[in-house]
């Protein structure tokens, strides 16, 4: 397919022909082969475009390399962390992970506030390679230790001019602070205001700019 052309595996192009994608949009195809190279990726996107499977999809082969089938929690700690602005587009974010993955042994959950922590605190429990979150939730996991970020390798920045619009830039950088170098860092943007080229600059590595 012309997904597998981009360098995606079957797992995963066989869950994408199940969804009926046949053609990767042109930020897929963009951004697709720079991220499976592993590099930081600044992308200029908007809601729409298909900017959620343009980071998911990538980051889903690189962490199929150690992917594993074991019921150990420790066998599955957090590997990837997608920030993103509201809980809603979180929950979508976590439902396009669900159909992209399901041929692959890793797991994944979603923390957003206005809900009960003790399901999600659970879910962190069990071991979840991918986690979805809005910023305020996440950070009560972190103060409340039930996360630990030691074994990140991706970190997704989703909507991060929305982020900041909402005041969030110094959690963000708090969050940015915790995570292990080397890693690699994708942020998407419908704009790329002074704020986040400096974010960039404070927490990313030599990033290839990404705009269609
Ligand atoms: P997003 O911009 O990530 O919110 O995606 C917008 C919508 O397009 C979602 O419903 C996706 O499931 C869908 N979508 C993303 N990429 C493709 C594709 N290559 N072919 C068909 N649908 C897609």
């Amino acid at each position: 397919s012309q997904f597998s052309q981009l360098g995606l595996g079957q797992e995963i192009t066989s869950a994408l022909a199940e969804q009926g994608y046949e053609t990767p949009t042109p930020i897929q195809a963009t951004a697709i082969p720079k991220a499976l190279a592993g590099h930081d990726l600044l992308a200029a996107a908007q809601t729409g475009t298909g900017k959620t499977a343009a980071f998911m999809l990538p980051s889903l082969e690189r962490l199929k390399r150690y992917a594993n089938a074991s019921t150990s929690p420790a066998m599955h700690p957090v590997r990837m962390l997608v920030l993103t602005p509201t809980r809603e587009l979180a929950d979508q974010i976590d439902q396009n992970t669900q159909n992209y993955i399901k041929n692959l042994p890793l797991r994944h959950t979603v923390l957003f506030g206005g809900v009960n922590m003790d399901k999600q605190t659970t879910d962190l429990r069990t071991g979840c390679e991918i986690v979805v979150a809005t910023v305020g939730r996440l950070l009560d996991h972190i103060k409340q230790k039930n996360i630990n970020l030691n074994k990140v390798e991706i970190v997704v920045l989703d909507e991060a001019d929305r982020m900041l619009d909402m005041g969030f830039i110094d959690d963000i950088r708090q969050i940015m602070q915790m995570l292990p170098r080397p890693r690699q860092t994708l942020l998407f943007s419908a704009t790329f205001a002074p704020a986040i080229r400096k974010l960039a600059q404070d927490f990313m590595n030599s990033p290839e700019t990404v705009e269609v």
